[in-house]
């Protein structure tokens, strides 16, 4: 019998019932053992959804109440001493301290999983680092499923890429404490083993990424190790990628299964087969975990059955790319979608669903095959494509991707064009986002306040923002878009090609979700998007007032994206349709058009050998959009947070005439990739973090400024804030404000 197993499941709950439980916990309404049970209610309904859906084994301590990274140092005790002391009176406490800070704790640091959405607590370790077994949560969970009748597999993040996930805070090696780390996995698998577990799931998704000797080496150590332990079979999974020129390592450690991504990395098949030891069980990773479409099932059924002819039924398990955790839970609630769309849409259930139509398939019953298929065939068959946005496309020409002139020129002209002081000073587009703007637009979404209400109060709100940023002499202006849910809904919901979901929520991190909307047919435009708002703001003041865009890649990124083409090329299509906005923009009068596109870092492929083609299409879309404007309009862009270093090129070609970035907690650290690169144009290093509601004194923003001015021509200058100020409190941000112009005075007066 062909056996469907995955790597784990969305833990949120199907209406985010654990961001519930989680923030009322938060807020005191909700006691511990409330909260564990909501926590314990959930698993029950995930094991018996995936049991129902077809699953032979379910996934076991996939759960967690924050974070799996985090969980994982806890168990091993590997926290700064203030979090492991705080733990002996309080652990539920201390926990939620480590994801969040609070009781005079500091969070830990917060970052990206791979080049996914979801973000992970990076464990900090120094030299010595003790490493011992604290609690017992894999083997509470895996009881729990046994309990409750579920054959079960617990799931481990791997201790090499634990270590490689982590930071040391003095720099010390991180590898350097496999031994010891392994020591302690070994007492946990022990237990497993004694609880009753068959299986253990060591991801070891780092084994996709670019590695030296060194790392090999420890993966070597760490698994030779594991493998004279007492303990469950060990199945060494690797996702998000190809094991490419890993394939010789991960094929001779010593464990008895490998799980391997055969979504994005379909090529390492062949590979695979011929490489991995008859004597280890081949995980097939035939969905895409990482996206909602529907799977091609007579294609994965082709892979499936060649692994079958070559290592027999029992040698070869059918599963989910990589963990569901990317993907939402059902996509059968979606009600309000067009039929033709939901039905070709795949969540977690649909894809263990379609798995195990794949398994009986391969035990010879095919009859559901065909209606399971149907949707996505319809799909292929129907017209997503329009000849109108192909052949707009079709006729994009190499200059249109230029602007008129080089920058030193439009420089000289939008100087004149604008007139604006040294230094200027600006915001990054969003003003508070307060409770009365959250009300106003739940209630126009109700219904319960009219079109023309609405648009009553958010003028209103635009007016005031203008005002308040007039009064505070601010030079380049922002309408506050307060008429905005989210930079990417905002924009597909005017945008054809785009459909929403209800209930498609995803982890980003702890109780926040995202609800990426979908890219299912090409994209165009209906009409313009932005130019009403920001003409109306412009109409208020004389000062220049910025257009405020959402960059093309970073819409890609922040969607589920049509996997029948290649992503490019769904990005040229949003590329093309900014583009006709950011002209729209200019006819209407808008001399400043800010692009953002924080994502663009984040779509940087795992391996470096494909980061120059990704790089390439995204300048390109960036530039697509951009450049159609006159010398004398000025582009900005925005990109947040980033590490600009191996990117600072394609920075430099998209070519904005200003970029904005969060310098402000690295203390202008950040600002070096800049610098040394010679950036030509423009940058607004961020003065004063927008994270925090704490009101930074103009002493100190001066300081930035000055550290930054030491390395930049002053014409390249600008001073604003990290970020968009949409999560602060009116109060704060017009002190912090006042004191950013301060700064940028005494700036003015000293040089
Ligand atoms: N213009 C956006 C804002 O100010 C930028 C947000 C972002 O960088 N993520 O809210
Ligand atoms: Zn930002």
């Amino acid at each position: 019998m062909s056996r469907v197993t995955l790597l784990g499941f969305p833990r949120i709950g199907r209406r985010r019932e654990l961001k519930t439980a989680l923030e009322s916990h938060w807020s005191g309404d909700l006691d511990a053992a409330g909260l564990l049970e909501a926590a314990r209610a959930l698993r029950r309904n995930h094991w018996q959804l995936q049991r129902d859906a077809g699953a032979d084994v379910v996934a076991a301590n996939d759960f967690s109440l924050y974070d799996h990274v985090l969980d994982t140092a806890w168990l091993f005790g590997a926290l700064p001493h203030v979090h492991l002391e705080s733990a002996s009176s309080d652990p539920l406490a201390a926990y939620f301290a480590s994801a969040r800070g609070g009781s005079g704790r500091r969070a830990l640091e917060m970052t990206k999983w791979f080049d996914t959405n979801y973000h992970y607590l990076v464990p900090e370790l120094r030299r010595g680092q003790a490493f011992a077994l604290h609690g017992d949560k894999p083997v509470a969970e895996f009881r729990e499923a046994l309990a409750a009748g579920f054959a079960a597999r617990p799931v481990l993040l791997g201790p090499v890429s634990f270590l490689l996930l982590a930071k040391t805070v003095d720099g010390s090696p991180a590898l350097d404490l496999v031994d010891d780390l392994v020591a302690a996995y070994a007492d946990l698998l022990a237990r497993l083993h004694e609880a009753g577990a068959e299986w253990v799931q060591l991801d070891e998704p780092c084994l996709v990424l670019d590695l030296d000797d060194r790392t090999r080496a420890a993966y070597r150590r760490a698994y030779d190790a594991l493998a004279s332990a007492k303990g469950p079979k060990r199945l060494l999974t690797s996702y998000f990628g190809a094991l490419g020129d890993q394939l010789p390592l991960a094929t001779t450690l010593p464990v008895d299964g490998l799980h391997v991504d055969l979504v994005r990395a379909p090529q390492q098949f062949d590979a695979v087969l011929r490489d991995l030891p008859d004597d280890r069980t081949l995980s097939l990773g035939l969905v895409d975990g990482r996206n909602v479409w529907r799977a091609d099932l007579r294609e994965a059924l082709a892979l499936a059955r060649r692994a079958v002819e070559q290592r027999g039924e029992d040698a070869c398990w059918l599963a989910p790319s990589c963990s569901l955790l990317h993907v939402p839970i059902d996509s059968a609630g979606e009600t309000t979608l067009e039929p033709a769309i939901r039905d070709s849409l795949a969540f977690a259930r649909q894809k263990i669903e379609e798995l195990r139509v794949l398994a009986d398939a391969l035990d010879g019953d095919d009859a559901a095959l065909a209606a399971v298929e149907a949707p996505r065939i319809a799909r292929a068959t129907s017209a997503l494509g329009r000849a109108d946005v192909r052949d707009r496309l079709a006729a994009v020409t190499p200059d249109m991707l230029d602007r008129r002139s080089p920058y030193a020129l439009r420089r000289a002209r939008q100087h004149t064009a604008l007139d604006l002081p040294l230094f200027p000073t600006t915001t990054i587009g969003s003003f508070p986002q307060t409770e009365e703007v959250r009300k106003a637009r739940a209630a126009h979404r109700a219904g319960r306040l009219t079109a023309a209400d609405y648009r009553r109060f958010l003028e209103e709100q635009t007016r005031r923002a203008v005002r308040e940023q007039e009064e505070l002499g601010i030079d380049v202006l922002v309408h506050g878009e307060f008429e905005r849910n989210d930079m990417v809904e905002y924009f597909g919901e005017q945008l054809d090609g785009f459909a929403f979901t209800k209930q498609g929520w995803v982890q980003s991190y702890g109780s926040r979700c995202v609800k990426p909307p979908i890219i299912h047919a090409d994209v165009a435009r209906r009409r313009p998007m932005t130019v009403e708002w920001s003409c109306y703001a412009q109409g208020l003041t004389p000062r220049p007032m910025k257009g405020m865009l959402t960059g093309p890649v970073t819409i890609l990124q922040w969607s589920f994206v049509r996997d029948d083409q290649p992503r490019s090329e769904t990005c040229r299509q949003i590329a093309l349709a900014l583009r006709d906005e950011v002209l729209d923009l200019e006819a209407s009068g808008i001399r400043v058009i800010q692009i953002d596109e924080p994502a663009l870092r984040e779509g940087l492929p795992l391996r470096s050998a494909d980061r120059a083609t990704y790089l390439g299409w995204a300048v390109d879309c960036f530039r697509l959009a951009a450049a159609g404007v006159r010398d004398e309009t000025q582009v900005h862009t925005h990109m947040c947070y980033a590490e600009f270093n191996d990117i600072i090129e394609a920075v430099a070609a998209m070519d904005a005439d200003v970029v904005s970035i969060e310098t402000s907690r690295s203390r202008m650290e950040l600002l070096d990739a800049f610098v040394g690169y010679r950036y030509p144009n423009a940058i607004g290093p961020g003065v004063y973090d927008i994270h925090s509601p704490h009101v930074p004194a103009s002493a100190d923003m001066l300081a930035l400024l000055r550290k930054a001015r030491a390395h930049l021509d002053p014409a390249q200058l600008w001073v604003n804030p990290d970020c968009g100020l949409k999560t602060r409190g009116w109060p704060e941000v017009r002190a912090a404000l006042a004191a950013m112009v301060v700064a940028a005075r005494e700036l003015r007066a000293i040089e």
